[in-house]
């Protein structure tokens, strides 16, 4: 990085502030569903974490956005990466990130393989284990190299059930024993580190979990000394309902080194979501509009807007119950009670439900909010949907990212007897 202080940007931003005529211009040139990721906003986000957190090692939680377009401004924003995959240390690699961190949580044969080969030709790699199981498996494979130690602090925090790591038995060795498992991996691996994730979710208000973890990892970091760096996680929260107030990051980092006390070891946080969320949004058109009732009521009768982009394409409100902001880019009509729904025959593939907001007619076009983080990573081609494409943009310019999947790619891996 330069000298210079980079730019960190407003705290957070909204899909109000996104300019409806240049998403218009995106959607006519590229079709939708379209994703859209502003890589300037990216860089941004990362140059916030940077400065918040001046003194520690940032890592970005590639999962939740693993475009090569995004890696790039990331690792030149001086962040590390954390992976959670085979594929995504070979991805983050590729990218040329010199800092990879690979979170292994019960770690398939194949990953171990693909990363120790990696490990072995040179890559600078440290391995999370969470299981001692998982450090024999790695001694099979004759990897001693870095590693640091998941931990399992047993307090969670998340935005939903599903996403509250820190507490259930899947993740990292049990706090009680965590000092008795560093010590036996420092018999044969090069032990640099301990980590705990929570969950995803940090939020202003729930600031309290957040330190009673990293107080426990302080605490155990004094306690087996030597160690290069304290892992604390992500799940920096950012503002998915238009009226929630941004993270207040510098609070954030300060309740983190409080809460840590004196260690002799470095900080280090691993954010996913903060660091992609707000920089993207999915293009998606209204294909029909339907009344919820017919039966003549007045004034505002509730519709469904049907959409062509569905939890295929953004699977966040389906699985999480997320909420995610959504504009009408095309006319700012009345507004009406609004079910935006997906084109495939599941009840959870709605967007929204009865949300109020410009009432929909066919061939509008709609942004969502909040769609860089979680958003194409979790796309998938149930009902032999292709993918969406994704533009990014760097200042005035934009330029097709990932193609939009075809059919033909859909069935492209299928053997024919
Ligand atoms: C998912 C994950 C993160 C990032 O979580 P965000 O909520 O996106 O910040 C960090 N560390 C680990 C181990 C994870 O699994």
């Amino acid at each position: 990085m330069s000298g210079e202080a980079a730019d960190t940007g407003p705290a957070v931003r909204r899909l109000a502030d996104w300019s409806a005529a240049d998403l218009r211009d995106l959607a006519a040139e590229y079709d939708t569903p379209l994703y859209v990721t502003d890589r300037d906003r990216v860089r941004e986000n990362a140059a916030r974490l940077r400065a918040a957190f001046p003194d520690a090692d940032v890592h970005y939680a590639v999962k939740a956005h693993t475009g090569r377009a995004v890696l790039e401004v990331v690792r030149e924003a001086g962040l590390g990466a954390e992976c959670a995959s085979a594929g995504e240390v070979v991805r983050a690699l590729d990218a040329g990130f010199e800092a990879v961190q690979y979170t292994a949580v019960n770690p398939p044969a194949a990953d171990l393989d693909v990363v120790v080969d990696r490990w072995r030709a040179g890559a600078d790699l440290t391995v999370v284990a969470g299981a001692r199981d998982t450090l024999d498996r790695l001694r099979e494979r004759g990897f001693d190299g870095r590693l640091a130690v998941r931990v399992n602090p047993g307090v969670g925090a998340g935005h939903h059930e599903k996403v509250t790591t820190g507490g259930h038995a899947k993740f990292g060795v049990p706090y009680d024993r965590a000092a008795e498992v560093v010590a036996d991996a420092r018999a044969d691996f090069d032990v640099v580190g301990i980590h705990a994730h929570a969950g995803s979710g940090i939020s202003g208000e729930d600031l309290s979990a957040h330190r009673e973890l990293v107080a426990r990892m302080g605490e155990l970091a004094r306690e087996v000394g030597d160690l290069e760096f304290v892992d604390v996680g992500g799940g920096f929260g950012v503002p998915y309902r238009e009226d929630e107030p941004p993270l207040d990051l510098p609070a954030v980092a300060d309740a983190t080194r409080e809460a840590l006390g004196a260690v002799d070891a470095q900080l280090a946080v691993e954010p996913g979501r903060y660091v992609v969320a707000d920089a993207g949004v999915l293009l998606t058109r209204v294909n029909t509009v339907k009344p919820v009732d017919d039966a003549g009521a007045t004034g505002a009768v509730p519709v469904v807007a049907g959409v062509d982009a569905g939890m295929t394409t953004l699977l966040r409100p389906a699985m999480y119950d997320a909420y995610h902001a959504i504009r009408n880019l095309t006319d700012d009509r009345p507004e009406r009670p609004v079910t935006v729904a997906g084109p495939v025959c599941e009840t959870a593939d709605l967007f929204c439900e009865g949300r109020s907001m410009p009432s929909p007619r066919r061939g509008d076009l709609l942004a969502v909010g909040n769609a860089g983080a979680y958003g194409y990573e979790m796309a998938s081609t149930y009902n032999s949907r292709p993918r969406p494409a994704e533009v990014v943009r760097d200042g005035d310019g934009t330029r097709l990212a990932r193609e939009r999947e075809t059919i033909a790619d859909v069935t492209a891996l299928e053997v024919e007897r």
